[in-house]
C-alpha cells in the first residue's frame, strides 16, 4: 500500500443518505476560468470573430450528424512515404475549410486524380443509413478524405467552443455564450449518430454496426472488474480495444473519447441565461442534452476494465472533469480508484514506471500530477453521498500533499535522463533528435551515477556532465513497450551519446529498432531476446555492484532469461574507470555460454554522423548476412515481424560490410567530424570474425518512413560460430577527442582456475591499471610478473611510476600485490528472515537476519544483493548494520521492496509484485579498497588502509 492511501482523503463514511446516480445539483462554474487581461480579451475576440459570425446552417455543415475520421492516409504518397505511418501529415485551415493539404507530398484535395468515386453505407446507432464517400485505393484502402475534412472541421469547432466559453466567462458577453451553446448542442445532437470505429488497423478506418451499450438505471455503465482483459486485446470489454465513437485522437481509441475541453466549455456557460433562451428556441432542454452527451462519452470509457496503463491519466482527468461538471460523483470516485490502482501497482519500488520507458514514465506522471493538482483538487462529495463502488465519502480532496510517492517517481525519471537532457533511450522512448529538436550542451555539473535497483538499470558516471563519461547497463524486464535489450550498453561521454540506444519509432524500422541487433549486446543464434515471462523470469538481474574508491565503479548483471533455451550463462560486467586527468575508460566483459552463434555488437551515435576505422585488415563482404535464399525487404509498417522463417530480417539492413579476423586484438574507432568518439579495443578471440558496416540510425529521419534509410551509424560486430559456444568478449571503450592520447590495452598472461577469467593491462598517460575479471566470487588468480594473487569476481590494481597507487576487490576474498595484502572484509550470504517495509516509517526500512553480523556503517554506495527464489534480484543500498535481538538488521537507504510472511512466502510490494515460496537470500559482497592518500587528505571510511 502506498503511503498516501488509507488516510485523509478516502475516509470511510457512515453516512449513506444519498445514493449514487441520483442527480446532484451543480453550482457552475465548478472550475472558474482564469481572468483575462484586456489584451488577452482583445486577442480572444479577434480569434473568435470567425466562429461568432457562423450561421446555424454553417455550423450544421461543419458538425455533421455522422462519424468522421482522424486517421486517414494520403492516396498520393508513394510507399514508403508516410501513407500508412502513424503520423499526421495533413494540414488544414478554417479559411479554406473544404481543402486538405498533404505536407508530405504537397498535394491538395480535392484533386481530380483522386475522385471520391465510391461510397460506403453504414447504419448508425440511431438506425439511420449514413453515406461515406471515398477514393478507392488499388489495394482496397478506402481514402475517406471527406470524412477527414468532417473531422478537422469538427475538431476545430471543439476548440472554438472552449474559446467562446472562456471569453464569455471573462466578459459576460451573451453572444459568446449563445454561440458556444449552439456548438455544444450540435455536438450533443451529433454524438448518437457516431458508430464505434477502429482507425488503428491494417487497412482503412472501419465503422462498426453494433448496438451501443446501455447504462444501468442510475445512468452509468458498470465498470468491468480490474484485471479482466488485457490492454491491446479485445477481451474483457464490450467494444473493441482500439475503438472510439468521436473519431478523434491519434490512436482512435477510447482514451480520447471524453471531450474534456467541451466539458470545461459547458461548465463556463452552464449558468448563462443563453442556455435557457436556446432551450426555448429549440423546444428542448439543451443543458440536459449536453450533460447526457458528456455522460455518454464517460460511459463509453467506463465500458472497459481498468487497465491502469500509461494512458489512464487521461481517463482519470476525464472522469474527474465530467463527473464534477455534470454532477455525477461516482465518476470522480472512479477517477480516484484508477489513480490508486496505478500508484499501487504500476511502479517499481525504485519509482520507475513499469514499462522501463522514460517517455511513458513522463507521460504517466505528468498526467497523474495534472489530475491531482487540477480537477481532483478541492473536490467534495455532496452531503451524505457515498461512492457506489468504494463506499467512501470524499471531503475537500487534496491528494497532492499526501503523495510523496509521486515526487519519488519524478526523481526516478530524472535519474533516467542523460546529461544532454534526453531521456535514456531504453524501450519505447522518444529521442529529442527523433522529434526534430536540437540537443543542448550538457552542464558543467557532476556526472551522476545511479542504480535503478527495482527496474534494473545501472548508470556509472565520472567527471563533469559536459566532459566526463557515463556508461549504462540495462537489465530490466519487459512489461509493455519493451525492446529485446537485456544487457544493452549505452555510452555517454564528451557531451554526446556516443554508443546509443535508438529509442522509439513508429516508422517501418520499428521491428528492427525493437530487436536485439539494434542494441549493444550479444545476439545469440541471430535470435531476438525473449522479453517477457516468469519461468524463468525474462527480467535481468544484478550480480554485483561496487564502488572501489575514486577510480572504479563496477557492476555486473545477468540476463539468462533473455535466452533461456540457448544460454546457460549470459552476463555482462562493466567497470567505469576514472584515470588521472580525465583519462576515463570502460571495461566491458560479456560472457556467454551456450548457443551456436555469438554476435557481439556495438553501434555508434544515432544523433550525428560517425565514421569507423578499424586496425584489422579487412576486405569488403559482398554477401548479405541473411541466410541464403532470404532477400531483404523493408517491413510494411511498424507492426512487421523481425523474424521471417529462420531469418532475423534486421541482418539484411547492414550496408558497406567488411570482414576480417578477430583472432588478435581489434581496435576500432567511431568518431564524429569533430574527432569526438569512442576507441574500442577488443581482445582477440579464437576463431572470431569481425564485421564492420553500417546500420540505420533512425532518429534523424524524424519519423518519416521514406527517409529511414537516409541515416546510418557505424556498427562493429564480432562473430563466433561453433557448437555449444563459450565466449568471453573483453573490450575497453575509451571516449576520445582529437587530442586524446590512446590507451594501450593488452591481455595479461595469468594463471586462473576459471576458464572464463580475463586479465588485462591498460596503460595510459602516467598510470597502469590491471583488471582481473572472473565469472564468480571464487575465481583464483596468479600473476607472477606482478606478484599478484587474488580470489574474487573483480580485482583492480593501479600503478603510478611503478608504485602501487590503488587496489580494489569487488565480490571477492583476497588480493595481494607485491607483498601488500588488501584488507578484505569477507563476503557473506544470509537468509532474510523478515523486512521492515512500513511506508509510514522510512527511517526503519531494513532487512532482518538471524546471523550476528559485525555492526558498522556501510561503505560508500555499498549494495547488498537480495536474490529471490525465482532468481529475481534487488540491489539494495545499505546504510548500516546494527545488532538486533540475537541477529542483525541491515538498515537501508530506501524501502526493501518486499515483505516476508511467517511461513517464508515472500512478496514484492511493488511492480511486478511477484510472490515466491521461500525466503530470499542476501549477499553481502566481500571486498575492500585501498588508495594511496595524498598527505593532506583525511581518510574516508570507504578507503581503508593496507
Ligand atoms: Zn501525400
Ligand atoms: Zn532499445
Amino acid at each position: 500500500m502506498i503511503k498516501a492511501f488509507g488516510s485523509s482523503w478516502l475516509a470511510a463514511s457512515s453516512l449513506a443518505a444519498l445514493a449514487a446516480g441520483a442527480a446532484v445539483p451543480v453550482s457552475h462554474p465548478v472550475f472558474p476560468a482564469a481572468p483575462m487581461t484586456a489584451a488577452q480579451r482583445t486577442e480572444a475576440r479577434a480569434a473568435a470573430a470567425a466562429v461568432l459570425a457562423m450561421t446555424p446552417a454553417e455550423i450544421d455543415r461543419w458538425i455533421v450528424l455522422k462519424s468522421s475520421f482522424d486517421m486517414v492516409a494520403c492516396p498520393h504518397c508513394e510507399w514508403p512515404g508516410g501513407r500508412r505511418d502513424r503520423k499526421d501529415y495533413w494540414r488544414w485551415s478554417p479559411d479554406r475549410p473544404d481543402e486538405l493539404h498533404c505536407t508530405h507530398c504537397g498535394i491538395t484535395y480535392p484533386d481530380p486524380r483522386y475522385p471520391l468515386s465510391a461510397v460506403q453505407e453504414t447504419v448508425d446507432p440511431t438506425g439511420q443509413v449514413q453515406r461515406f464517400p471515398y477514393y478507392p485505393g488499388k489495394d482496397g484502402y478506402r481514402y475517406y478524405l471527406e470524412g477527414r475534412l468532417d473531422n478537422l472541421r469538427k475538431q476545430h469547432l471543439e476548440g472554438q467552443a472552449l474559446r467562446l466559453a472562456r471569453l464569455y466567462a471573462a466578459t459576460g458577453e451573451a453572444s459568446c455564450a449563445r454561440q458556444a451553446a449552439v456548438l455544444l448542442e450540435r455536438f450533443a445532437r451529433a454524438y448518437p449518430h457516431y458508430n464505434p470505429q477502429i482507425s488503428r488497423c491494417p487497412g482503412s478506418p472501419r465503422l462498426l454496426e453494433m448496438p451501443i451499450l446501455q447504462p444501468a438505471e442510475d445512468g452509468l455503465v458498470t465498470v468491468p472488474p480490474f484485471g479482466k482483459g488485457s490492454p491491446g486485446r479485445d477481451d474483457g470489454a464490450y467494444y473493441p480495444y482500439w475503438s472510439n465513437r468521436r473519431g478523434d485522437g491519434w490512436n482512435g481509441w477510447f482514451y480520447s473519447e471524453m471531450p474534456i475541453g467541451l466539458a470545461y466549455a459547458f461548465d463556463a456557460i452552464a449558468a448563462s441565461p443563453e442556455l435557457d433562451r436556446l432551450s426555448a428556441d429549440l423546444g428542448r432542454d439543451v443543458r440536459a442534452a449536453i450533460r447526457g452527451f458528456l455522460r455518454d462519452t464517460a460511459n463509453y470509457a467506463r465500458s472497459y476494465p481498468p487497465y491502469a496503463g500509461n494512458m489512464d491519466p487521461s481517463l482519470i482527468q476525464g472522469f474527474a472533469v465530467i463527473g464534477r461538471v455534470i454532477g455525477e460523483p461516482e465518476l470522480v470516485h472512479d477517477a480516484l480508484r484508477r489513480l490508486q490502482l496505478i500508484l499501487d501497482l504500476r511502479f517499481y519500488p525504485d519509482g520507475n514506471w513499469e514499462e522501463g520507458a522514460p517517455s511513458y514514465h513522463a507521460q504517466t506522471v505528468a498526467g497523474l500530477r495534472a489530475a491531482v493538482q487540477g480537477p481532483l483538487k478541492g473536490y467534495s462529495d455532496p452531503p451524505g453521498y457515498v461512492g457506489r463502488d468504494d463506499g467512501r465519502h470524499l471531503e475537500t480532496l487534496d491528494i497532492g500533499k499526501d503523495l510523496p510517492w509521486l515526487g519519488e517517481t519524478a526523481r526516478a525519471l530524472e535519474a533516467m535522463t542523460l546529461p544532454n537532457g534526453a531521456h535514456v533511450g531504453s524501450h519505447d522512448t522518444w529521442s529529442p533528435t527523433t522529434n526534430g529538436r536540437a540537443l543542448p550542451r550538457p552542464p558543467a555539473a557532476p556526472m551522476p551515477s545511479h542504480l535503478h535497483w527495482g527496474m534494473g538499470h545501472a548508470i556509472l558516471g565520472t567527471g563533469q556532465q559536459d566532459t566526463g563519461t557515463q556508461v549504462h547497463l540495462h537489465f530490466s524486464g519487459g512489461y509493455g513497450h519493451q525492446h529485446a535489450d537485456t544487457l544493452n550498453l549505452i555510452l555517454f561521454a564528451k557531451g554526446q551519446e556516443l554508443v546509443a540506444d535508438l529509442g522509439y519509432t513508429h516508422t517501418v524500422l520499428a521491428p528492427y529498432v525493437r530487436g536485439s541487433l539494434a542494441h549493444n549486446l550479444v545476439v545469440v543464434d541471430e535470435a531476438d531476446q525473449r522479453t517477457g515471462g516468469t519461468a524463468p523470469p525474462a527480467d535481468g538481474r544484478l550480480v554485483a555492484s561496487a564502488r572501489l574508491g575514486r577510480a572504479v565503479q563496477f557492476v555486473e548483471a545477468g540476463g539468462e532469461g533473455a535466452y533461456p533455451d540457448r544460454t546457460r550463462l549470459y552476463r555482462r560486467a562493466v567497470a567505469l574507470i576514472a584515470g588521472p586527468d580525465g583519462q576515463d575508460y570502460v571495461l566491458d566483459v560479456f560472457r556467454v555460454l551456450g548457443g551456436r552463434r555469438h554476435d557481439w555488437v556495438l553501434h555508434g551515435s544515432a544523433d550525428v554522423d560517425m565514421s569507423l576505422h578499424s586496425t584489422r585488415p579487412s576486405r569488403p563482404h559482398p554477401a548479405s548476412l541473411l541466410p541464403p535464399g532470404t532477400t531483404f525487404t523493408l517491413w510494411p509498417n511498424e507492426y512487421g515481424q523481425n523474424r521471417q522463417g529462420k531469418a532475423n530480417l534486421s541482418y539484411g539492413l547492414f550496408r558497406n560490410l567488411a570482414r576480417g579476423t578477430a583472432d588478435d586484438t581489434v581496435a576500432v574507432t567511431m568518431t564524429t567530424g569533430d574527432g569526438i568518439g569512442v576507441a574500442t579495443t577488443l581482445l582477440g578471440l579464437n576463431g572470431a570474425a569481425v564485421f564492420t558496416g553500417e546500420l540505420p540510425s533512425m532518429r534523424r529521419a524524424c519519423e518519416d518512413s521514406s527517409r529511414v534509410l537516409d541515416y546510418w551509424r557505424p556498427t562493429v560486430m564480432v562473430r563466433r560460430d561453433g557448437d555449444d559456444l563459450q565466449s568471453v568478449f573483453t573490450a575497453v571503450h575509451q571516449p576520445i577527442d582529437a587530442a586524446t592520447r590512446r590507451l594501450a590495452v593488452e591481455r595479461l598472461a595469468a594463471a586462473s582456475d576459471d576458464a572464463l577469467a580475463v586479465a588485462i593491462r591498460v596503460e595510459g598517460d602516467g598510470f597502469t591499471d590491471i583488471h582481473l575479471c572472473g565469472a564468480g566470487q571464487t575465481t583464483r588468480w596468479h600473476l607472477p610478473a606482478l606478484a599478484l594473487e587474488a580470489v574474487g569476481r573483480y580485482a583492480f590494481v593501479r600503478l603510478v611510476d611503478d608504485r602501487l597507487e590503488a587496489m580494489g576487490l569487488a565480490d571477492g576474498a583476497a588480493l595481494t600485490c607485491r607483498g601488500q595484502a588488501l584488507d578484505v572484509r569477507p563476503g557473506q550470504v544470509v537468509e532474510v528472515q523478515s523486512t521492515r517495509a512500513d511506508e509510514q516509517q522510512p527511517e526503519r526500512w531494513a532487512l532482518v537476519v538471524r546471523e550476528r553480523l559485525a555492526p558498522r556503517p556501510a561503505d560508500l554506495e555499498e549494495r547488498v544483493v537480495v536474490r529471490f527464489a525465482d532468481g529475481m534480484t534487488y540491489g539494495l543500498h545499505l546504510a548500516a548494520i546494527v545488532d538486533e535481538g540475537e541477529g542483525s538488521a541491515l538498515h537501508l537507504r530506501h524501502r526493501p521492496g518486499f515483505t516476508i510472511d511467517p511461513d517464508g512466502t515472500t512478496r514484492m510490494t511493488h511492480h511486478p509484485r511477484r510472490t515466491t515460496p521461500t525466503r530470499p537470500e542476501c549477499t553481502l559482497p566481500g571486498g575492500g579498497v585501498w588508495e594511496r592518500q595524498p598527505e593532506d587528505t583525511p581518510r574516508t571510511p570507504a578507503n581503508r588502509n593496507l
